[in-house]
């Protein structure tokens, strides 16, 4: 497989970028450079916000049906490329072949597939008394998405956006970009009109910086952390661009004293663990009543032993190395801060063992941990889960609401109705109660610092539109007229 680029993708075709710099991948397994790509530069970026602007009115014009006909003809091209994009992941970012398969693919072509059948249905204009309310395009979306789950989180943003009627410049993360690459070759065979979508490859103080603040830019969407989200938001705040910010996210999962604790502990480990705790709804907070707290954290290490470490191609491995030496080295930081502030290392740690090669970092359970602290509060981003016992629900709920982030969390409970009671009282963006499974036209988001607006489904879609009034004459004002030109 070519896994190298020199090129980038500006008005329908592959374009040399302006520098000469180029920026190394790295297979975070073997810890070896698998692959270059351009460093672009901001003259790259108004190249391609150029293009996009160019195409903006004839694609916001094009017939709904013909968009879905397009998005239709990616989904497929896509489709029929599905192995080569979960491998590409695999070697990219370290995720475990079956979760790159069945996620990290399966999931983006999902939610491509839910914006051809939303963009098939008709636009239902509405009337509000005697003005016609039209939802138009944003215009041109820069889009910049974060290394996790790298084709997911593009998909997230291109597919609406173009259903909208919305062009779009995209910017990968530098770690994880080859799958990118494979889904411009994709939008290359969906022969989507030139200067539809456009992709620029390089850093975010250099490329994303130049993006987030061109003013053609007239929507910047951004999933990322909350520091950079901050930073999006002072640069779009100038020109008042929209902006939508999907950011971090430190969940909690509360386990009431009458839950079916094997199904809620093994669904929390899992949650937490997943792509090696790289991501963004994980619950790194179990909340657990006192009750049950010893059988739980038993449990807990019990499953969590469970976690294979390995390569993302053998296929007894469920706990791939993380991203980068960066990520691997900040996550054994908060381990090492977790423990100093008085948490008590159930399983894993800094001594456990790991895989001589790769970023790894071994599941690691923390009980008795403040809610105040770093661990509790901080967003980790490894396979690291904080246990805190609770007496009552109320106190659940303050412990589960003192963050600054609002992402996700779940609820355990005996009951459906008891669990609803809780979420309810979450102050964030989603919650899942005794297992509900992940619904990918169900609308995604933020509370508080973990970001602005929604994405997914019908929901998603209107974040890339704008809402226009049309005023018309009544009949009432049409007859009052007639009246006083009789008079
Ligand atoms: P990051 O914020 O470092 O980078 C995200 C993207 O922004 C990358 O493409 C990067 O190059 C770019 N960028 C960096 N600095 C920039 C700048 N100054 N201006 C413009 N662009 C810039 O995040 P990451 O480390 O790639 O991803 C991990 C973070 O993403 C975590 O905090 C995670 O919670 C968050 N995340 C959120 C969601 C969500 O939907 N809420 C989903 C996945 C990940």
């Amino acid at each position: 497989m070519q896994l190298s680029r020199t090129e980038i993708h500006l008005d329908g075709r592959w374009a040399r970028p302006d520098g000469t710099e180029k920026i190394p991948v790295e297979n975070p397994f073997t810890e070896e450079i698998i692959a270059e790509i351009p460093a672009c530069t901001a003259t790259d970026v108004d190249r391609a916000v150029t293009a996009a602007r160019a195409a903006f009115d004839g694609w916001a014009d094009t017939d709904p049906l013909d968009r879905a006909a397009a998005l239709d003809r990616l989904y497929a091209a896509l489709a029929s490329r599905a192995s080569t994009l979960a491998e590409t992941i695999s070697l990219e970012l370290g995720t475990p072949q079956k979760f790159a398969t069945r996620v990290q693919v399966g999931l983006p072509l999902t939610v491509l597939k839910s914006y051809v059948d939303l963009a098939r249905q008709p636009d239902a204009a509405e009337t509000i008394g005697n003005s016609l309310v039209l939802r138009e395009p944003v215009g041109v979306v820069g889009a910049i998405t974060p290394w996790n789950y790298p084709l997911h989180q593009v998909i997230a943003k291109l597919a609406p956006a173009l259903a909208a009627g919305c062009t779009v410049v995209l910017k990968p993360s530098e770690l994880t970009p080859l799958v990118a690459y494979q889904l411009f070759d994709a939008i290359d065979e969906a022969r989507l009109p030139p200067g539809v979508v456009n992709l620029v490859t390089g850093t975010g103080p250099v490329v994303g910086e130049a993006l987030a603040g061109h003013p053609d830019v007239d929507m910047v969407s951004f999933t990322g952390s909350t520091a950079v989200g901050r930073r999006i938001s002072h640069l779009a705040a100038d020109r008042i661009a929209r902006v939508a910010l999907e950011l971090g996210g430190k969940s909690a999962n509360i386990i009431l004293d009458d839950a079916d604790l094997p199904t809620a502990v093994r669904a929390g480990i899992a949650n937490c663990f997943i792509n090696s705790g790289q991501t963004c709804t994980a619950w790194t907070r179990m909340l657990v009543h006192r009750s049950r707290y010893a059988e739980a954290l038993e449990l807990a290490a019990q499953f969590a032993a469970g976690y294979q470490l390995g390569g993302p191609f053998e296929p007894a491995t469920r706990l791939g190395p993380l991203v980068s030496a960066t990520q691997r080295d900040r996550v054994r930081a908060h381990i090492e801060r977790g423990l100093a502030d008085g948490g008590r290392l159930v399983t894993g740690g800094l001594d456990a063992p790991v895989p001589e090669r790769g970023h790894f970092v071994a599941p690691t359970i923390v009980a008795d941990v403040d809610p105040d602290s770093a661990l509790a509060q901080e967003e980790i981003f490894g396979p690291v889960l904080s246990v805190i016992a609770f007496d009552d629900l109320d106190q659940a709920v303050a412990i589960a609401n003192n963050s600054r982030y609002g992402l996700a969390g779940a609820v355990f409970a005996g009951d459906d109705e008891r669990a609803l009671a809780v979420a309810r009282r979450i102050r964030t963006g989603s919650v899942e109660i005794n297992g509900g499974s992940f619904n990918p036209l169900a609308p995604f988001g933020g509370y508080k610092q973990s970001g602005i607006g929604r994405e997914l489904g019908g929901h998603g879609l209107a974040e890339f539109t704008q809402l226009k009034a049309i005023q018309h004459r009544t009949v009432q004002q049409e007859a009052g007229q007639r009246e006083a030109v009789q008079r």
